[in-house]
C-alpha cells in the first residue's frame, strides 16, 4: 500500500498539503475538523484582495483574525464539514489547514493526528507501520511505503 502526501512548498517557510487524491494517508475522520479552533489571518478571506476563504462562513476574532464559523470555542464542528467527513471548502480553505499533515517529513506520524484521533476515539494507525519517504520536486510528492 502506498499512501501519498502532496507537498506543497509555499515560499516563505511553510509546507502546505494537499490531501485530495485516492490514496491519500488522511482517511477523513475529520477529528483535526471538530476539534481546534480554526483561526487565520483575516486577509486570507475572500473579501480580501487575493483572498480565497469564504468570508460568510466566518467570524471575527480580533480586528486582524478570523476563524471558521463553529470552531470558535474549540471543541466542535467547523462549518465546512460536510456529513460525509469532507471539507465543502477544500480548495478554499484556510492555510491552517492545509499546514496540518498526517504524516511528518521524516515519515513519522503527526503527533496531533494521533492525539485528536484518540482523543475521539477513532482507532489508532497500527502501531508497527513503518514509513518511508521519498521527495519528488515541485510539487513533492510524499510517497509512504511500508519499509
Ligand atoms: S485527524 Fe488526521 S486522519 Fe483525521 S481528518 Fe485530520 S488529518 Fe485526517
Ligand atoms: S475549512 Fe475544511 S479542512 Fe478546515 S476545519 Fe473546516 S472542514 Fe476542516
Amino acid at each position: 500500500m502506498k499512501d501519498t502526501q502532496i507537498a506543497i512548498p509555499t515560499g516563505d517557510g511553510r509546507i502546505y498539503y494537499d490531501m485530495s487524491g485516492t490514496d491519500n494517508p488522511c482517511n477523513g475522520c475529520s477529528a483535526c475538523c471538530r476539534h481546534f479552533r480554526v483561526s487565520f489571518y483575516q486577509g486570507e478571506l475572500d473579501t480580501q484582495p487575493g483572498g480565497h476563504v469564504p468570508a460568510d462562513m466566518t467570524a471575527q476574532l480580533t480586528p486582524f483574525r478570523a476563524c471558521m464559523k463553529g470552531t470558535e470555542s474549540g471543541h466542535s464542528s467547523c462549518i465546512a464539514l460536510q456529513a460525509d467527513g469532507l471539507c465543502g471548502i477544500y480548495e478554499h480553505r484556510p492555510s491552517v489547514c492545509r499546514e496540518f499533515p498526517v504524516f511528518m517529513a521524516d515519515g513519522s506520524f503527526n503527533p496531533e493526528c494521533v492525539r485528536l484521533r484518540a482523543l475521539h476515539g477513532i482507532a489508532a494507525w497500527a502501531p508497527d507501520r513503518k514509513i518511508a519517504v521519498h521527495l519528488t520536486q515541485q510539487p513533492q510528492t510524499q510517497v509512504m511505503e511500508p519499509l
